[in-house]
């Protein structure tokens, strides 16, 4: 069969490891299995999977870790599963761009369900036109780089709409100020992180106050995030 999905399992225990990839080739998947963080990067590099299971704890390279290189340069669907008593680490997962969690001890129809929701979320988003952007009224064109609210333009400068755009592809999903600045500033940006904070006002005041309702929400301490009622 050529349309098979690549799941990548990345996790420490062997045995646990070893089951989930048999349960998972027996649903139709190609599997490729790492046990430590490292290699399952370089899994992923080599390896291009269409979707990650990737284990909290793992030795050497934590799975936060991993999951924040992976998302440096990739939208692939990306799973956490952690021990129970790790769930602050939930938080700080999602936060570093996992689509989802599952707690061990897990029962595989749990993890298959998971997986298909990931990816089917996944498919809809790369199913839209991919240089349009949009959530409620706002629509951003990725290509003419234009903002419409409604039927009205928005000018944002560049800055205020790569930031935009970052928000909006990782809708519900709260964003931190790092994250924003590595993605939108660069990682080469030394600067005061407050300029985030600066940029997401011009943002608000733009957008906004013409919308009437809050479109950016913050969570204190965490970060920012852009709300669809619609998911
Ligand atoms: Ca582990």
């Amino acid at each position: 069969m050529e349309n098979k999905i690549k799941a990548l399992i990345i996790e420490d225990e062997v045995k646990l490891a070893r089951f989930v990839e048999l349960e998972l080739r027996h649903e139709g998947y190609d599997v490729v299995v790492a046990n430590d963080g490292r290699s399952g990067l370089e899994c992923f590099e080599s390896e291009k999977p269409d979707i990650i299971l990737l284990d909290l704890m793992l030795p050497g390279l934590s799975g936060i870790e991993v999951c924040r290189r992976i998302r440096k340069d990739s939208d692939v669907p990306i799973i956490m599963t952690t021990a129970k008593g790790e769930v602050m680490d939930k938080v700080l997962g999602l936060d570093n761009g996992a689509d989802d969690y599952i707690t061990k001890p897990f029962a595989i129809e749990e993890v298959l369900a998971r997986m298909r929701v990931a990816l089917k979320h996944r498919k809809t988003a790369e199913g839209e036109n991919p240089t349009r952007l949009s959530v409620k009224d706002l629509t951003l064109d990725l290509g003419k780089r234009t903002v419409k609210l409604g039927d009205n333009n928005i000018d944002l400068t560049k800055r205020e709409f790569d930031l935009l755009a970052y928000l909006i592809k990782n809708k519900n999903i709260v964003i931190s100020r790092e994250q924003i600045l590595n993605k939108v500033w660069g990682y080469d940006y030394f600067g005061e992180t407050n300029v985030v904070d600066v940029y997401i006002r011009y943002l608000r005041t733009k957008i906004d106050d013409k919308y009437g309702e809050k479109f950016i929400h913050t969570i204190r301490g965490v970060g920012y995030y852009v709300k669809d009622d619609e998911d």
